[in-house]
């Protein structure tokens, strides 16, 4: 029997390329000798996305959709769609044809070849401003030097895991999950492929800055305790300058000039801003973890045969199917 491969798309006001996306999909999935299913998360969507995915899903089979009653993110979306797949293996790639499926036969290679895991390592990235190639480029190496995991430089969301890693990765309940984290973190055999990245077929980003910088707060918060340190680190600045300044002033004779008092004052004055930033950081994620609330709700599902059996998600409820 074929094995199946189930693709996970999380989808945000898609309306422009959605078509062209499942087009491109089907295409592909025809020429493969594996079995596969497309499952759609629709993470909010305002715009027509949800409708050309059920003009989709009324011709083919192999096509699935999960609803979310909100924008919940799209980290959020990913771990729900890996909650619905049955395939043998699940990747997971963006719904803007940025992470080309030609490269998933090589993923499934490397998965024959006995690999739980493997990501796709992006050589290059196309259509994606110098902000934003920077500010990655920044994060993922400063990332490395504060994670207590050694997540692989350069990787996305783009990839392909079995049935057990995801089996495993569905065990975790963080609130706000870094997915890349939670992956490498799991562990079990783990490769890559290098890619090409491609310019995003049509539409904007779904990731403004502020969606990034949760993201990479999310990421940091859950896999490092570091920035805690800094704040005994900061700490120490101003009382050492306090010193410093008291010597100064007693060995010159000089009277106190205001203006290095201020300065004094408001550098001391940063210094406890920020470190009390951090701890709230790390407090939010605390509070979050505590409340326990549900991490997503599916409004509505569509293209499944039966309820998938074997979801077993109690941070997800179905309601109104
Ligand atoms: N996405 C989502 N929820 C969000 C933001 C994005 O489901 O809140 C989806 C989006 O439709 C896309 C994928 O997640 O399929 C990655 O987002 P995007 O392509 O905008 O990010 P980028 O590739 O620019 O980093
Ligand atoms: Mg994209």
């Amino acid at each position: 029997m074929s094995q199946l491969i189930s693709i996970v798309l999380p989808v945000f006001n898609e309306e422009a390329g959605i078509q062209a996306t499942i087009d491109t999909l089907l295409n592909y999935v025809e020429q493969q000798e594996e079995s596969y299913e497309l499952v759609f998360v629709d993470d909010g969507s305002t715009d027509k996305s949800v409708k050309i995915i059920k003009g989709a899903i009324a011709q083919h089979n192999n096509i699935k959709l999960v609803e979310f009653s909100r924008n919940f993110g799209h980290q959020l979306a990913i771990t729900a769609g890996l909650q619905y797949t049955k395939g043998d293996a699940v990747v997971v790639m963006d719904a803007d044809l940025q992470d080309p499926p030609e490269v998933i036969p090589q993923m499934i290679e490397k998965w024959h070849e006995g690999y739980n895991i493997v990501y796709g390592k992006r050589m290059q990235r196309d259509g994606e401003t110098v902000f934003k190639k920077f500010t990655a480029k920044m994060f993922y190496r400063t990332f490395k030097k504060l994670a207590t995991i050694d997540m692989p430089l350069d990787v996305g969301d783009f990839r392909l895991m079995d049935r057990k890693a995801v089996h495993q990765l569905l065990q975790l309940h963080e609130q706000d999950p870094f997915v890349r984290g939670q992956v490498t973190w799991i562990g079990f055999k783990q490769t890559s492929v290098p890619y090409h990245r491609q310019e995003r077929i049509a539409g904007e980003t779904k990731y403004p800055l502020s969606k990034m910088i949760k993201l990479a707060l999310d990421g940091v918060t859950s896999f490092s305790t570091k920035p805690l340190q800094f704040v005994n680190v900061f700490s120490v600045v101003p009382f050492v300058s306090g010193v410093f300044y008291l010597g100064y002033l007693i060995a010159s004779g000089n009277a106190t000039p205001a203006s290095v008092g201020i300065t004094i004052l408001l550098f001391t004055l940063g210094l406890l801003m920020l470190s009390i930033g951090i701890l709230g950081s790390y407090l939010g994620r605390v509070l979050d973890q505590v409340n326990d609330r549900l991490r997503y709700i599916v409004s509505k599902t569509e293209g499944f045969e039966e309820r998938n059996k074997g979801i077993h998600d109690f941070s997800a409820r179905q309601i109104n199917n």
